[in-house]
């Protein structure tokens, strides 16, 4: 074992994802870009859909036709970045469902695959993606007419409960779709949590599904444990890494371990990660480099030959606080080095 070695929990993704269906009485969708967070989509997709997932969410078109080719026909796949140039024959061939954002994307879909399924997003106010008010107005009677799977929108603060944009989307999204007889979306993992004001007719959960915040309850589902390289004896004064940014107070040793930040383990990480051997921590200490980071294992009873950076000890938001980011860009981030394993599903 020379790579960092990654455990995907696919029971606890399952768990996880029944257990947000429970706090809501409307169907729970899945969502899957970004490879499923990092933790492989195809994988993720098919344990879900085992579990009774209908619905599925990918960002782009050409993770549609992974997940598409993990499925095969049946479940939904949807798209929510919409029916762009160049899309069509990927969403008419592998019968994707783009959520279309634009009065210039519903055009391109009407003109291109007319009667081909697809669903509409609506700006409510994070300005990121979907029809706002005069779009919307312009289009709205055309396009549900054409009976869309879902008109929906997305929350910009929905991991702060008490963040007045929650209610103020929530109220511009009645407006903009109060009295229309097609499926509503609102919420991601967030808006679950916010109760069911929020819930509509359908939710839209990402990161809960892979253990993450806000989701605070959520089952643990990645396990990382990274090889040892090689252990060294320091005396006291000795400098470890790149800068020389750590230098050992006391005699000590340190373990050199199989991963760096060309593995997703962002340099912001220097000096401030804990590694744990069982249930010991051990601090990281110096720079974090491409392929190796070093760890104080002075205190440690014996000579370790891997440790634990994500598990049931330190969850991937415990880890992203360290190092100033969140437990989304982490996942996200953990890159194709590492020799991944799943359970269970
Ligand atoms: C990413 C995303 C989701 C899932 O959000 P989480 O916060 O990961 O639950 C849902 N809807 C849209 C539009 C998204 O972009």
């Amino acid at each position: 074992m020379s790579t960092g070695h990654i455990t995907i929990d696919l029971d606890a993704i399952i768990a996880n994802w029944r257990a947000l269906d429970k706090m809501t009485s409307v169907e729970t969708a899945a969502v899957v870009k970004a490879d499923g967070y990092g933790l492989g989509a195809a994988t993720v997709a098919k344990a879900l859909a085992k579990a009774g997932a209908r619905r599925f969410f990918v960002a782009v078109a050409e993770e549609g036709a992974a997940v598409r080719g993990a499925l095969g026909p049946g479940p939904e796949v949807s798209v929510l970045s919409g029916h762009m140039r160049g899309d069509t024959d990927t969403i008419g061939d592998l019968g994707l469902t783009p959520i279309l954002n634009s009065l210039e994307q519903v055009t391109r879909h009407f003109d291109a695959l007319p009667g081909h399924p697809f669903g509409i997003q609506l700006d409510t106010g994070m300005n990121r993606l979907g029809m706002e008010w005069d779009e919307w107005a312009a289009i709205a009677e055309i396009a549900l007419a054409q009976r869309p799977s879902v008109v929906m929108s997305h929350l910009a603060c929905s991991d702060e409960a008490d963040h007045p944009m929650n209610a103020y989307q929530l109220d511009v999204f009645h407006k903009m779709t109060d009295g229309i007889t097609v499926p509503r979306s609102l919420a991601a993992t967030g808006g679950i949590l916010l109760g069911k004001d929020y819930h509509f007719d359908m939710c839209r959960p990402g990161i809960g599904l892979y253990g993450g915040l806000p989701f605070a309850q959520a089952r643990p589902v990645v396990q990382m444990d990274l090889p040892v390289v090689q252990i060294r004896h320091l005396d006291a004064g000795e400098v470890v890494g790149y800068a020389n940014s750590w230098q050992a107070s006391r005699p000590s040793r340190i373990a050199t371990l199989s991963a760096g930040y060309a593995d997703g383990l962002i340099r912001s990480m220097s000096d401030k990660a804990t590694l744990f051997y069982g249930n010991e921590p051990v601090p990281l200490i110096g720079r974090v480099s491409m392929d190796l980071l070093t760890v104080d294992v002075t205190d440690l009873k014996e000579d370790p030959h891997a440790l634990t950076l994500l598990g049931a000890q330190q969850t991937v938001d415990q880890l992203a606080d360290v190092s100033g980011t969140i437990g989304y860009e982490i996942l996200t981030s953990l890159g194709g080095r590492y020799t991944r394993r799943t359970r269970g599903g």
